[in-house]
């Protein structure tokens, strides 16, 4: 067996205790005589997967009953479209924070969702100009708004919302990189979501945590496939969920429960860390996000400024000694390289060295 160090943005790295364990099981899943992709999402063995798959992240996020976590298909990027078919109705007012192309993609379909409604979409904060370097720190909320969005990690350019905001309305958030990556007070919220990919599973889903009146308020005008409360009333189960997707979620939230939570948190820090260290530690490298808004999850940064020959040169060493995927998106250029919670340090500590060593060869 031979596993790269893969520093994909999404799909990402998945524990490899998750991935043997779930080989261990996959033909005939614990004396069951099928595979999990071959079970009744009605039978009594995938209801325990999937209660148990609910109950952990939960715990892990510290939800109580008032909150349901649903398991909706395509992805994050549906999220965008179905948050303003619920929530934004004709006359109403939702406040989008413009961050970077994530934040850009869900205001883009809430603007179309108030052109055939009549409602209006509010830019609470822009940064457009400054993309890929920040996130907005400034806000003009609009009073009495149906919901506010945000996105806590710009997955491209690499900038975190350090601080959550306050705010009258409803929040939002999607959290699609940076969910469970650090201490995050998620009763702040009305609703948040990820995209599975990236640090909770495998591709296919987004996972859905929403305050169950919340939910409640979507029109039942709309089809019944994109209401909320089709899915928190049913518990995910109205139509086939994504069987397979939901159980290597479940294992995935059992290992970051195994590993304790603030562990992870802390690993995370320093893993980020060592990399931005070395990025500091001369003018050949340089951070694309600034300092204060620096993802730990997704690490971007330049080579002499912006030397593309050179990026291109690390980017095929890098790939040649194991470590794949640290090109940088193509909007911004670059490096990149994303350490989700199951990248593992060692990783982190091969990359290191490679930069070093990258350096002086061609500093
Ligand atoms: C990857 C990503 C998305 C899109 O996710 P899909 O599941 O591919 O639709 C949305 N938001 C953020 C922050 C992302 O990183």
């Amino acid at each position: 067996m031979s596993r790269a160090y893969n520093f994909s943005a999404g799909p990402a790295v998945l524990p490899l205790e998750v991935l043997q364990e779930a080989q261990k099981y996959l033909v005939d899943y614990k004396g069951c005589g099928m595979s999990v992709m071959e079970m009744s999402h009605r039978g009594k063995d995938y209801d325990a997967i999937h209660q148990e798959a609910v109950a952990t992240f939960k715990e892990l996020c510290g939800l109580g009953d008032d909150w349901s976590v649903v398991f909706i298909q395509g992805g994050a990027s549906m999220q965008f479209a179905m948050i303003p078919m619920n929530f934004l109705s004709a006359g109403a007012t939702a406040d989008y924070v413009n961050s970077g192309t994530w934040g850009n993609k869900a205001l883009k379909e809430a603007k179309k969702m108030a052109a055939l409604r009549g409602a209006t979409v509010n830019i609470a904060a822009d940064c457009q100009k400054d993309i890929p370097t920040r996130q907005p720190t400034e806000f003009n909320w609009t009073d009495g708004a149906a919901y506010a969005h945000i996105c806590t990690n710009e997955t491209i350019s690499g900038a975190e919302m350090k601080v959550i905001p306050e705010v009258a309305a409803p929040l939002i958030a999607d959290m699609s990189s940076d969910i469970l990556s650090c201490p995050r007070d998620y009763s702040k919220f009305s609703m948040f979501y990820a995209g599975a990919q990236k640090n909770l599973g495998p591709s296919g889903m987004a996972v859905v945590a929403i305050r169950n009146d919340f939910a409640e308020k979507g029109p039942e005008a709309i089809p019944t496939m994109l209401q909320y409360r089709t899915y928190t009333k049913e518990n995910s189960l109205y139509n086939t969920p994504p069987t397979w997707g939901i159980y290597i979620f479940c294992e995935t939230m059992k290992w970051v429960k195994k590993m304790g939570k603030e562990n992870l948190f802390k690993l995370n820090e320093e893993k980020a860390k060592k990399i931005y260290d070395v990025i500091d530690s001369s003018g050949f490298w340089s951070g694309t996000a600034l300092k204060e808004f620096r993802s730990n999850m997704n690490v971007t940064w330049r080579i002499k400024g912006g030397d593309e020959e050179l990026e291109k040169k690390f980017i095929e060493e890098a790939k040649a000694a194991g470590m794949s995927s640290l090109k940088g998106h193509r909007s911004v250029g670059g490096l990149r390289a994303s350490i989700y919670n199951a990248f593992p340090m060692e990783g982190v500590d091969a990359l290191v060295g490679f930069m070093k060593d990258f350096e002086k060869r061609n500093g």
